[in-house]
C-alpha cells in the first residue's frame, strides 16, 4: 500500500512540476525528497534509490551528459536534420516573432498581451484621415473607375501624388509622411470602403517595393535622388518579381543579369546586361521606375570569385532604352494598373543595384526581410476595410429590405449569414490592429503577417459571398448603385497576391512558425551547424535538454487542461470571456505538444506533409486571432454591447481550432500516435460548439441598429453622405427608414388596416388625411421612401452602353453574335 501511495505521490509531483515547467534540478531535488520521505515510511527501498541515481546523476552532471548522451544524439540529429536551401534559410532568418511565439509555447501570459500598447493615431494622422482622405474619396466615382474608364481619373492621380498618398512609409527627412503602420492601415481601410482600385493603387507603393527597399538598403545617393521624388509623386514605382515561370516559387525566377563591361554615358564601365519577362506587376503600366528582381551572374569574375551571385534587386528608370512597359492585364474587373514588362540585354551600371554593387546577390534577403511589414499592413487592411464596409451596408440593407412583411434581417436564416459577416468584421479589425500595432512596436512580424494576410483575405471572401446572398438580385445587377459586386469579383486578387493563400496556409504559417516560434528548434539547428565540435555539443546540449523538458511539460499541461477543460487555468478576467482564455490555455498547450510530436515523428518529412503543417498553422492562427479579439474587447473598455461580437468570433475561432486538431489526429501519419493523443487532447470528445442561434441573433441586431456598438464595428469607414458614396447613402437611408417606422405604425393604427411598408408617400398622405401625423412627420415618411427606393433599386442601361465595342451595338440586336460567328468562320 505504501508503495502505491509513493508511486501516486511521485506521479503527481512530476505532473505538477512539469505543468509548471520546473527545472531539472528542481525535479531531481523534489524526487529525492519524496524518496527520502518514502524511505522513512519503508515505501522506497534500495532499488528505488539505485534507479533514481542511475537516471539523475548522468542527467545532472553536465560532463557525463554531454559525453554519453548529447554527443551521440547530435550525430544522429545531423544525419536526419532537414535540408534547407539558402532561400529557405533567409526566409526563416528574416523578421521577428512576437505574441504568436508565446501562443506557440503552450503557456501564454495574458497580462503581457493586455499590456501591449493600444495603437493610436497622432493628431497629424487623424487630420489626414479627416481631410485629404475624405476629399480624395469624394473625388472618386467607383463605377466610372471600374466600368467606364477602367482607371482612376488624372485628377485623382494628381491628388494622390500631391498629398503624399504614395509616401506614407517614406521618412519625413525625404519629404514623406512617415505614418505609423496603424495610420497606414486606417487610411487603406477607409479607401477600400469606397474603392478597391484606389486602395490597391495606394497600397502597393507603401508596401514592399522601391520605397521600402531604398530606405533600408539604398545608398545615400539613391536615397537622396529617389526618396524625395517618390514622396512628391515625381516617380511612380512598381516592383517586378513574378515571371511567367516563377510565381509562388519566386526564388526560381529565370530573369538574369550578367556582369560585363559596357558603354555608359560615353565611358566603359562594369555593369550588367539585364533580360527579364515579368507579369502581374501592379502599377507597371504607369510606372516611371521599375524595381526589378533578377538572378545575377558574373561569368568573367569581374566582381570577385563567385560566378552565381544570386537574386539581386535594382531600380531601372523606365526611360532606359529597351524597357518594355505599358500594356495592361485586366484583374477581375477591378482595373487597377497592372501589367507585364520585358527587357532584353539592357545594359545598366552597377549603381542601379539597390544598395550598390555590395548588395549584389542580397536581393532575396532584402525581400524577405521587408516582406513581413508590407504583408501585415496592405492586404489585411484592405480586406478588413472591405469586411467592415460590407457589414455596415448589409446591416442597413437587411433592415430596410422587407419580404413577407418583415425586414429580411429579422429572418433566422439571414441572421446566420449576417452573424458571420459581423463576427468577421469585429475579428478582422481586432487582428489587423494588433498586427500593425506590433510593427509600430518595432517588430517585423513574419509569422503574424502570414496569419493575418491569409485569414483576413479568406474572411473577406466569405463575408462578401454572404453579403451577396443576403442582397439577392441587388448584389447581382451591376451599376453605379451596386456597392458589392466589384468586391465579390475582386476577392480572389487579395487571395492570390503576396503569397497565394494555399501556399501561405500549407507552408508559410507553420513552416516559419515552427522554427521561429519554438523556443528550442532554431537553437538546435544552429548548434548542429557549428563547426567547432565542443561549442556545438555545449549549445546542442542546452537546446536539446531544454526541448525535452519543454515537451514533457507540454504533455502534462495538455493532459491536465484537456481533462479539466482548462477550468482551473488562469484567465485575467472572470466575466463571460474567462472561458475563452481557458480554452486557449488548453489549445496552446496542445499545439505545443503536437508540434513537437509532429517534428519528432516526421522530422524533415514534415516539410512535405503540407496538410499536417496547415492544420498546425490553423491552430496557431486561431489562437492568434482569438487573442486579438479579446485584446480589442479589453482595449475598447469591455463594452458589454460588443459582447455578442466577441463571443461569436471567439467561439468560431475555437471551434475551428478544435476541428483542425481533430483532423490532425485523424490524419496523423503514425496512426498509434494519432489515436493515443486524440484521447489525451479530447478525453470527453469535441466539446466546443460554434456560436448559438441566440448569439447570432444578437450580432445581426447590432448590425441593423444604429448605435455605439455598430459605429465601433464600422469605424474608419467612409460614411459621408454624398451622391457617389453608396455606403454613406445606405447609412442615411437606414436612419431615415428607422425614423419613419413609428410614424408608419401611427398611420396604420389609425387607418385600422395592415399596410405594406412601401409607397410611404401615400402613407404620408393618408396620415395627413386622417390627421394623425404632422406635416414634419409626413416629410419623414417621404424622405424614408426615397432612401428605401435607393436601397432596393438596381440599375438598368441602354443596351449599347454595356457593350465594350460600341460599333457592334450600333448595327442592331444580334450584331455581336453575328460578328463572333463571322470571326470564327
Ligand atoms: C493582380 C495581381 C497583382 C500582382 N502584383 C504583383 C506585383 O506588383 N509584383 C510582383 O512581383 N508580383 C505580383 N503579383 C504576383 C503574385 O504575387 C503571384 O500571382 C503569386 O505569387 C502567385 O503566383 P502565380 O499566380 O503564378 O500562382 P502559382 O505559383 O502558379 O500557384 C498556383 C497555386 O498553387 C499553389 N501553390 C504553389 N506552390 C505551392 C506549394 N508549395 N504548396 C501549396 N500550394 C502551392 C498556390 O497557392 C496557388 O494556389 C500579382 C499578381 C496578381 C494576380
Amino acid at each position: 500500500m505504501e508503495v502505491i501511495i509513493l508511486c501516486a505521490v511521485l506521479i503527481a509531483a512530476i505532473g505538477i512540476l512539469a505543468y509548471n515547467r520546473a527545472s531539472l534540478t528542481m525535479f531531481t531535488a523534489a524526487i529525492a525528497v519524496i524518496l527520502a520521505v518514502g524511505s522513512a515510511f519503508d515505501a522506497a527501498g534500495t532499488v528505488a534509490w539505485i534507479v533514481f541515481l542511475l537516471v539523475a546523476l548522468p542527467l545532472n552532471i553536465a560532463v557525463i551528459r554531454q559525453q554519453y548522451l548529447t554527443k551521440p544524439l547530435l550525430k544522429l540529429y545531423r544525419k536526419i536534420m532537414p535540408e534547407m536551401s539558402t532561400t529557405e534559410k533567409e526566409a526563416i532568418d528574416a523578421g521577428t516573432t512576437w505574441w504568436e511565439a508565446d501562443l506557440f509555447r503552450g503557456n501564454p501570459d495574458w497580462h503581457k498581451m493586455h499590456n501591449f500598447p493600444v495603437p493610436r493615431l497622432s493628431a497629424e494622422e487623424q487630420a489626414f484621415l479627416d481631410g485629404p482622405v475624405e476629399e480624395l474619396l469624394a473625388m472618386v466615382d467607383d463605377w466610372h473607375t471600374t466600368h467606364e474608364r477602367a482607371d482612376l481619373t488624372p485628377e485623382v492621380y494628381q491628388y494622390l501624388k500631391e498629398k503624399g498618398f504614395f509616401a506614407m512609409i517614406i521618412k519625413k527627412e525625404y519629404g514623406g509622411l512617415e505614418f505609423s503602420a496603424y495610420a497606414q492601415s486606417c487610411v487603406l481601410q477607409k479607401l477600400t470602403s469606397k474603392s478597391m482600385v484606389l486602395s490597391s493603387v495606394v497600397g502597393v507603393p507603401n508596401s514592399l517595393g522601391p520605397g521600402e527597399l531604398l530606405q533600408h538598403y539604398g545608398t545615400d545617393e539613391q536615397k537622396k535622388h529617389y526618396l524625395p521624388r517618390l514622396a512628391k509623386g515625381l516617380e511612380v514605382p512598381c516592383f517586378a518579381l513574378t515571371s511567367p515561370e516563377a510565381g509562388s516559387d519566386a526564388g526560381a525566377i529565370p530573369d538574369t543579369g550578367i556582369i560585363c563591361k559596357g558603354q555608359w554615358e560615353g565611358q566603359e564601365v562594369i555593369g550588367m546586361r539585364l533580360t527579364w519577362n515579368k507579369r502581374y506587376i501592379t502599377l507597371a503600366p504607369i510606372a516611371t521606375v521599375l524595381g526589378l528582381a533578377f538572378k545575377l551572374y558574373d561569368p568573367e569574375k569581374l566582381l570577385g570569385e563567385t560566378e552565381e551571385l544570386g537574386i539581386t534587386c535594382a531600380l531601372i528608370p523606365v526611360s532606359t532604352p529597351g524597357v518594355k512597359i505599358g500594356r495592361r492585364h485586366f484583374p477581375l474587373n477591378v482595373p487597377f494598373q497592372n501589367g507585364p514588362t520585358q527587357g532584353e540585354n539592357i545594359f545598366v551600371p552597377l549603381d542601379y543595384i539597390i544598395g550598390g554593387a555590395k548588395m549584389a546577390g542580397q536581393g532575396w534577403r532584402m525581400l524577405v526581410e521587408c516582406l513581413s511589414v508590407g504583408r501585415a499592413i496592405t492586404l489585411p487592411s484592405n480586406s478588413t476595410g472591405g469586411i467592415k464596409a460590407v457589414a455596415l451596408a448589409t446591416g442597413a440593407y437587411a433592415r430596410i429590405r422587407r419580404q413577407f412583411r418583415l425586414p429580411i434581417g429579422k429572418m433566422e436564416g439571414v441572421e446566420e449569414a449576417m452573424a458571420r459577416i459581423g463576427g468577421y468584421a469585429y475579428m478582422a479589425d481586432a487582428s489587423t490592429t494588433m498586427s500593425v500595432g506590433s510593427i509600430d512596436l518595432g517588430e517585423k512580424p513574419s509569422v503574424i503577417s502570414a496569419i493575418t494576410k491569409y485569414h483576413m483575405t479568406e474572411r473577406m471572401r466569405q463575408a462578401i459571398i454572404d453579403a451577396m446572398d443576403i442582397h439577392g438580385g441587388k448584389g447581382i445587377c451591376m451599376g453605379p448603385n451596386n456597392y458589392l459586386a466589384r468586391g465579390y469579383q475582386g476577392a480572389p486578387v487579395a487571395i492570390t497576391v503576396e503569397g497565394a493563400n494555399i501556399l501561405t496556409r500549407n507552408m508559410i504559417i507553420y513552416g516559419q512558425g515552427a522554427i521561429r516560434c519554438h523556443p528550442y528548434v532554431l537553437a538546435e539547428l544552429q548548434a548542429a551547424q557549428l563547426d567547432d565540435q565542443g561549442a556545438a555539443v555545449t549549445a546542442f546540449d542546452k537546446a536539446l535538454f531544454g526541448h525535452i523538458g519543454f515537451a514533457i511539460s507540454n504533455f502534462f499541461r495538455t493532459f491536465w487542461l484537456s481533462l479539466t477543460g482548462g477550468a482551473f487555468s488562469g484567465a485575467p478576467y472572470s466575466d463571460a470571456t474567462a472561458k475563452y482564455y481557458r480554452q486557449m490555455n488548453r489549445f496552446s498547450a496542445a499545439m505545443a505538444l503536437m508540434s513537437d510530436v509532429a517534428m519528432g515523428t516526421l522530422g524533415g518529412d514534415l516539410k512535405r506533409r503540407e496538410r499536417i503543417s496547415a492544420r498546425l498553422g490553423d491552430i496557431l492562427s486561431m489562437l492568434y486571432l482569438t487573442s486579438a479579439v479579446l485584446k480589442r474587447y479589453n482595449d475598447e473598455g469591455r463594452k458589454i454591447d460588443d459582447l455578442p461580437l466577441v463571443q461569436w468570433a471567439c467561439e468560431d475561432n475555437l471551434a475551428k481550432a478544435q476541428l483542425a486538431l481533430n483532423e490532425l489526429f485523424d490524419n496523423f501519419p503514425n496512426r498509434v500516435v494519432g489515436v493515443v493523443l486524440k484521447r489525451v487532447v479530447f478525453p470527453w470528445g469535441r466539446t466546443l460548439r460554434k456560436a448559438s442561434d441566440v448569439i447570432e441573433h444578437q450580432v445581426a441586431r447590432i448590425m441593423q441598429t444604429p448605435g455605439e456598438a455598430r459605429s465601433r464595428l464600422g469605424h474608419h469607414m467612409y460614411l459621408t453622405n454624398e451622391p457617389q458614396n453608396q455606403l454613406g447613402l445606405m447609412e442615411q437611408a437606414l436612419l431615415d427608414v428607422l425614423a419613419a417606422e413609428p410614424i408608419f405604425d401611427k398611420v396604420t393604427h389609425a387607418a385600422g388596416k395592415r399596410l405594406p411598408f412601401f409607397r410611404l408617400n401615400e402613407v404620408a398622405d393618408l396620415g395627413l388625411e386622417l390627421k394623425v401625423i404632422t406635416e414634419a412627420e409626413a416629410g419623414i415618411l417621404r424622405t424614408a421612401e426615397k432612401g428605401r427606393l435607393f436601397a432596393i433599386n438596381v440599375d438598368d442601361f441602354e443596351p449599347e452602353y454595356l457593350a465594350a465595342d460600341k460599333t457592334l451595338t450600333q448595327q442592331g440586336p444580334g450584331a455581336v453574335a453575328k460578328d463572333k460567328k463571322d470571326k470564327a468562320a
